[in-house]
């Protein structure tokens, strides 16, 4: 991920970025008491920020915390923080925390004010060698809790994943519980054997990714029939295609896992195809 943009958003004002301070005894900071959302940003528009602010509300309900915005004040802040940037391609990160208490209790105080912070981050389309090359994943054990739809701030899990994928020579980490694919450490999972296209179903093992919903979208659009069923682990390493998918990197796809080719070891031909057209969707939408 690029350095944060110059100004970010705290509990409701515009804030430089180097000047926003919360407290040390904030519940996000002490426990990963809180969620949090990246929504991409083309051309200065969010791209189905309310898919987003829907899974937002989800995590919030989840926690017992209360939403301290309304939708419509919600929109206007992350507009201007997104024009207080410049505007352009960026992704926009949001969190919203318990807060802070007076102490460390497990149990949240009652009342507790919500702190709100977003920054923004350059996006910038994938680089022409990547899009020809593909990203390694390596296959690894969800080491994760039961709850990976919740966007819980609390990321120690993945945090390790993605070490551990590094060590292996490896981009992405794709997880597995047992024969069970679950997902990337930060992506939705496609594999494509024969033509036919699949991805996992929602659950509590998986994010209810948004750009499972474009990617979604993107093949309705081109007329391609999704599975949505559990994919089991086996079906990995005898895939033509394998795709991530997530909101910074739209879908790429996967040419090595575990240091072996996936199909012919170069992007696929149907992922080409949901590439050149999520890119005509992102005009559409947000260009
Ligand atoms: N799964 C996990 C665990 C993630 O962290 C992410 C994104 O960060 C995704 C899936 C993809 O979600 P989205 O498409 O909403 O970015």
């Amino acid at each position: 991920m690029a350095n944060a943009l110059p100004h970010s958003l705290l509990n409701g004002a515009i804030v430089p970025t180097n000047d926003a301070r919360i407290s040390p005894l904030d519940r996000g900071f002490l426990f990963g008491d809180g969620i949090y959302e990246v929504v991409p940003v083309y051309a200065g528009k969010p791209l189905r920020l309310s898919a987003h602010f829907d899974r937002l509300q989800d995590g919030l309900d989840a926690l017992e915390i209360a939403n301290p915005y309304s939708r419509a004040r919600w929109a206007e802040l992350v507009h201007e923080l997104i024009a207080s940037n410049g505007g352009g391609d960026m992704g926009v990160y949001l969190e919203v925390s318990r807060g802070a208490g007076k102490g460390r209790d497990f149990l949240p105080e009652p009342d507790m004010q919500p702190t709100v912070f977003g920054f923004c981050f350059p996006i910038t389309p994938p680089k022409p060698e990547l899009l020809a090359r593909g990203i390694a994943a390596a296959t690894l054990e969800d080491i994760r809790w039961q709850r990976c739809d919740i966007k819980s701030i609390a990321l120690v899990g993945p945090v390790m994943l993605k070490m551990e994928a590094k060590r292996r020579g490896a981009d992405e980490a794709i997880l597995v519980r047992g024969e069970r694919l679950a997902e990337g450490s930060s992506s939705a999972v496609f594999v494509v054997k024969n033509g036919r296209i699949a991805t996992p179903p929602a659950s509590h093992e998986r994010l209810p990714s948004i750009t499972r919903l474009v990617v979604g979208d993107v093949l309705d659009a081109l007329k391609l029939p999704l599975e949505v069923r559990e994919v089991r682990r086996g079906e990995l390493p005898a895939a033509d295609e394998i795709w991530i998918a997530s909101s910074t990197r739209e879908a790429l796809p996967v040419t090595s896992l575990d240091g072996k080719a996936v199909g012919e070891g170069g992007p696929g031909p149907v992922w080409r195809r949901v590439f050149d057209e999520f890119q005509a969707l992102k005009q559409r939408e947000a260009g």
